[in-house]
């Protein structure tokens, strides 16, 4: 990420917002900074984005303020205890962010769970772990063994991402939303500008699970 920023010529303490679409297995010490010393990181760290808000649903705050027994061992308290609090942003459903920038709530893998949609010069695109390929959107095009029979046979318009311990249906309906919103790929209109924030990626480890198509990337030009 540094990396990519530098190339933009963006400064870290230029950036004003960080945003991750739920916080499960996020360490966020590094980029926001600790009020005390880390056992496994040599010391109070001091934050890559001293400027930067980290936007989280209210949701999702209060209830990382205490977890329920089944979160614990996603959400990983050890690595958010001692961040700075004031580096929270806590918002209350949808909002724009700036021009071509909206965060949606789209709640049910967690209950704070939300998605970054942008206005690119390719359309619209989405990006959450709603689902972790973007053929889970449109799975009557998935030549992924299992699919597109699986859809048809249950008549479910998207395949969602399996792991949900909170409220599966409002995942669900919160991919639709996301599916209502985007737009089609231009080399390959039968795909969506669904961009998954962990997408799936063919591996020799896992076979039957290579993807019929991926974007690896967002890209535009303005
Ligand atoms: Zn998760």
């Amino acid at each position: 990420m540094l990396q990519h920023l530098a190339r933009l010529g963006i400064a870290p303490a230029d950036v004003d917002y960080l945003m991750f679409d739920h916080l499960h297995t996020q360490d966020l010490r590094r980029w926001i900074g600790t009020t005390g010393p880390q056992a496994d990181l040599g010391g109070t760290v001091e934050p890559v984005f001293p400027n930067a808000k980290v936007i989280v649903q209210r949701h999702e705050l209060l209830a990382m303020t205490q977890l329920h027994p089944l979160q614990r061992p996603w959400y990983q308290p050890e690595t958010y205890r001692d961040v700075r609090p004031d580096a929270f942003l806590a918002v209350d459903g949808s909002l724009v962010l700036g021009p071509g920038v909206a965060v949606v709530e789209t709640p049910g893998h967690v209950y704070g769970n939300q998605t970054l949609v942008l206005n690119t010069s390719t359309g619209i695109w989405a990006s959450s772990e709603n689902a972790i390929a973007t053929e889970c959107l449109t799975p009557e095009h998935s030549r992924m063994p299992g699919v597109a029979r699986w859809a048809r046979t249950w008549q479910q318009e998207v395949v969602l991402n399996a792991n949900t311990i909170e409220t599966t249906a409002d995942q669900n309906n919160s991919l639709i939303i996301e599916k209502t919103l985007v737009d089609r790929d231009q080399s390959d209109p039968r795909f969506l500008q669904f961009f998954p924030s962990s997408e799936l990626t063919a591996s020799w480890a896992n076979p039957g699970t290579t993807p019929t198509f991926t974007h690896k990337a967002i890209r535009h030009t303005a």
